[in-house]
């Protein structure tokens, strides 16, 4: 007998859009090497092309200052192999971004966060002004900065944050991963010089991101990939075409679910209303700072996120126990040590993400899957 899945688990990867898929299959048919001149070549080339302008079209940037990698974890190792003197990461960054930083080798500092994981924007101006002061004409110093946690979902003002950095002469680089398609991105307005997205969160194949350039100076950063000169001399090898094609029709129906943000609001606030009517101690962790519309990241004291997440998925339902990528380790999550939340809650810590197939049904079943899962844990309770 097949159990029918509930998935909310968006922000570790959100399935294949239909679209998506079907843009890949017709491309695999585009078999011709985008570099070569003849018919088939240009007829990958063009795939490629039309891709760059749909990702281009969803963060409001111009098609050719999207460059393709292979995700966002490598655009962020791109832009941080950069020869800085100084970088400074906020305190809830993903390791996508942490790792390279630390690995530069420049002189790195932590952004702190207040209890809600977001920036105190005074504070951040102070440190830029005490730590870095402010000839605009040095250049060498990078912030790297998320538009939107992938844990708790929080949103940091990163038209403001740009404009400090921009003021004391430093470079921004925006980790746009959770963000795209779940809040309006204007590369055009924003202020921001790297952005980097990632196409298996927005409903397109894993193993395909872009490194979106919004500056002249940005535009001028030495490529990590050498070897043939695809991408405009900025990342060499031959591109996966229909990877490509499948992020950018990706793009266009996450642009289109920018029209339903609130819709997806609503689901997720009736989930967390049920959850919390089920189990009244529930914490939910930024709940009233500024957050996606998918996001919520919730703690039961005393019930274990692993043992939840693993009594969810035997009810059905896809979650995870804090980010995706740190679970199966033990270690509390670095953003909620950043928000000063105890190890104790940390470890409660569980995280529902919602996209573009989620529906009330699917709230209704993660309510049920949730109370069969805690009525579970009474019951060891009292027989312990
Ligand atoms: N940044 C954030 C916020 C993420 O959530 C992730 C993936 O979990 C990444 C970066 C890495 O993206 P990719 O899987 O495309 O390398």
């Amino acid at each position: 007998m097949s159990v029918s899945r509930t998935y909310l688990d968006y922000n570790a990867t959100a399935p294949l859009r239909p679209g998506a898929r079907e843009a890949m299959l017709r491309a695999l048919d585009s078999f011709g090497n985008p570099s070569s001149v003849h018919a088939e070549g240009r007829r990958a080339r063009s795939v490629i092309e039309c891709a760059r302008a749909e990702i281009a079209g969803l963060v409001g940037a111009q098609a050719r200052d999207v460059a393709f990698t292979s995700g966002a974890t490598e655009s962020a190792n791109w832009v941080l192999s950069a020869p800085w003197r100084k970088i400074l990461v906020s305190a809830v960054e993903h390791p996508a971004v942490t790792a390279p930083a630390t690995r530069a080798g420049a002189q790195t500092m932590t952004i702190p966060v207040d209890a809600n994981g977001l920036i105190d924007v005074e504070l951040f101006a102070n440190l830029l002004r005490n730590d870095i002061g402010d000839d605009p004409e040095q250049g060498d110093v990078l912030v790297a900065v998320q538009f939107a946690n992938n844990e708790t979902g929080v949103v940091q003002p990163i038209a403001e944050i740009a404009g400090f950095v921009h003021e004391h002469g430093a470079q921004l680089l925006v980790d746009a991963v959770q963000a795209a398609g779940r809040i309006e991105i204007d590369m055009a307005t924003l202020g921001v010089d790297y952005l980097m997205i990632s196409s298996h969160k927005i409903g397109g194949p894993q193993g395909v991101g872009a490194l979106v350039f919004g500056t002249a100076e940005s535009n001028n950063l030495k490529p990590l990939i050498v070897g043939g000169g695809q991408e405009r001399n900025k990342r060499a090898g031959t591109e996966n075409v229909p990877a490509l094609a499948g992020f950018g029709a990706a793009a266009v129906a996450a642009k289109d679910d920018l029209l339903r943000v609130g819709e997806s609001a609503l689901l997720r606030d009736e989930l967390e209303a049920r959850l919390k009517a089920a189990t009244p101690g529930l914490t939910i962790f930024a709940k009233n700072a500024p957050r996606l519309c998918n996001t919520t990241l919730v703690a039961l004291p005393g019930a274990s996120a692993e043992t939840t997440v693993i009594g969810l998925d035997l009810n059905g339902v896809a979650a995870s126990a804090g980010s995706a990528c740190s679970s199966g380790k033990t270690a509390r999550s670095p953003v909620l040590a950043a928000m000063d939340v105890s190890a104790d809650m940390a470890k409660c810590a569980v995280r529902f993400s919602l996209g573009w197939a989620t529906n009330e049904k699917d709230i209704a079943a993660c309510e049920g899957a949730w109370q069969r899962v805690m009525k579970t844990r009474g019951g060891e309770r009292q027989v312990a």
